[in-house]
């Protein structure tokens, strides 16, 4: 499938040619590819149409990096949208409430919740120590948990979670023949609260499709528990179904996150975008297995790429800018060296600063320069400043940019005029360009390479 979607954009785009702004056609022939993607990778044709309408607007008349294809700027712009739609960053428990904090676990039957719910209760009872790296936030303390099976309707679903809780050493609740699952829960909350319990996870019945009794079950148990956190955990098989199934448990409960089950397995992961989609709710963890360590944070740039089948396409886009970010830095630092950075030269560092949100980034770059920034950011420089500063350095004529030296009181006069700005906002410019040079020649006198290490630092 990677090849296919890699190859169908090639050959959308072997026929165009020539670089710049992404047109309407271009975008719309890589998106029909984009759509059967999603679609390959099980994402509910509702949410795939909600995606391809959101991305549009972003692809078309983007600029296409240097060498790199329209098709391939196309996948990295999709890429972004599709993190950004799984919501851009890991999304963490909050465990923040008075204890026991109940941690509820609702979902289809074999979706994964009893395996969940003992992996989730081993990761938060083991705290710092012998975890894997990647997990922080309310995994870095170390928490006494409980866990309790409301299941009372499949045979042996208790046993299965006091099992799991000898395995990782996670108390369970003690099992009272014949007891439904709002008394056991009762019973659950008056324990965890008596022997000092922080977490209580709340495990339940699932059944094979929602019905009524299911979701009547799982309210009055919300209802009674009032969790922090409702986790819905989902297969990551789950294909158009994933929508209903989403719907049908955040219309009746408030789904705090997603817990994406067997994402070791072949599936494409569609699932977490129709579901986040659905719910508004990120995907908080991910299983990755049937051990109780099979538990992983959420890391929705892995899950996109897994989805697009692209992230070779991703990284190549990635390195194209770096590479030209990079070579744009030497190409600046070697005319700071020949005293050489002139108005156009700060043009365009104020249009990166725009993008970069500051002045302080580029001076943060400068060896040396901590004086400057201080000063720089205490004059808070804020986004209409720099659109102005931009202003005046377009009113200027090219001999002017390229020598400020003659910019002498009348032409300074048309300039302001020229860029609706006051005379002293020209000086101001004029002022802050000649500390610029000062400032980076001073640097320079300090070694040259230095200088190249921090301002192409980024490799
Ligand atoms: P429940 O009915 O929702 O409680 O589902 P279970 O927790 O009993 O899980 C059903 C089956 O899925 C079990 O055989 C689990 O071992 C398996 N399972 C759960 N999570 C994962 C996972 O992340 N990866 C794999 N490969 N299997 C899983
Ligand atoms: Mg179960």
């Amino acid at each position: 499938m990677f090849e296919g979607l890699s190859k169908r954009l090639g050959d959308v785009f072997d026929k165009l040619r020539g670089r710049g702004a992404l047109s309407e056609a271009d975008v719309d022939a890589a998106l029909r590819e984009v759509r059967t993607a999603l679609l390959e990778a099980d994402v509910a044709l509702p949410v795939v149409r909600q995606f391809i309408d959101g991305v549009r607007p972003k692809a078309i008349g983007a600029d296409v990096i240097r060498s790199v294809t329209p098709g391939q700027m196309v996948v990295k712009i999709v890429n972004d949208h599709l993190v950004e739609m799984l919501g851009g960053t890991v999304a963490d428990l909050d465990l923040n409430a008075i204890p026991p904090v109940v941690i509820l676990m609702v979902g289809l039957q074999g979706s994964g919740k009893t395996t969940s719910s003992a992996k989730i209760g081993y990761r938060l009872s083991q705290g710092p120590q012998g975890m894997a790296a990647e997990f922080g936030g309310s995994f870095s303390v170390k928490r006494k948990v409980m866990m309790a099976s409301l299941d009372t309707r499949r045979p042996a679903a208790q046993q299965q979670l006091k099992i799991l809780g000898e395995q990782t050493g996670v108390p369970t609740l003690p099992i009272v023949p014949l007891e439904m699952p709002l008394a056991i829960t009762r019973r659950a909350l008056e324990t965890a609260r008596r022997e000092g319990f922080d977490v209580l996870i709340l495990d339940t019945a699932g059944r094979l499709s929602i019905d009524e009794e299911l979701m009547k079950e799982v309210a009055d148990i919300s209802a009674l528990s009032k969790p922090q956190e409702t986790l819905l955990v989902a297969d990551a098989m789950t294909g158009q179904d994933a929508v209903n199934v989403a719907k049908a448990f955040n219309d009746r409960l408030t789904v705090t996150g997603i817990v994406l089950t067997r994402v070791d397995g072949d599936a494409r992961g569609g699932a977490a975008l129709s579901m986040r989609a659905v719910t508004g709710r990120p995907v908080k963890l991910i299983g990755v297995g049937e051990k109780f360590d099979a538990l992983e944070p959420f890391h929705p740039d892995r899950i996109a790429s897994r989805i697009l089948g692209m992230g070779d396409i991703v990284s190549l886009v990635e390195r194209a800018a770096e590479t030209i970010e990079k070579e744009d830095a030497e190409k600046l630092a070697a005319k700071v060296r020949k005293g050489q950075f002139d108005m156009d030269d700060l043009l365009s560092q104020l249009r990166q600063l725009r993008k970069m949100g500051g002045l302080s980034g580029l001076m943060g770059m400068l060896p040396g320069a901590m004086q400057a920034k201080a000063a720089m950011s205490k004059a808070k420089i804020d986004e209409g400043q720099l659109k102005r500063q931009e202003a005046v350095i377009l009113a200027m004529t090219p001999k002017e940019r390229r020598n400020p030296d003659i910019i002498h009181a009348s032409r300074k006069k048309r300039i302001a005029k020229g860029s609706g700005v006051q005379v002293q906002d020209v000086n101001k410019l004029l002022k802050q360009h000649a500390d610029m040079l000062k400032m980076m020649k001073r640097v320079n006198k300090l070694g040259e390479k230095g200088f190249m290490r921090s301002l192409g630092g980024m490799t």
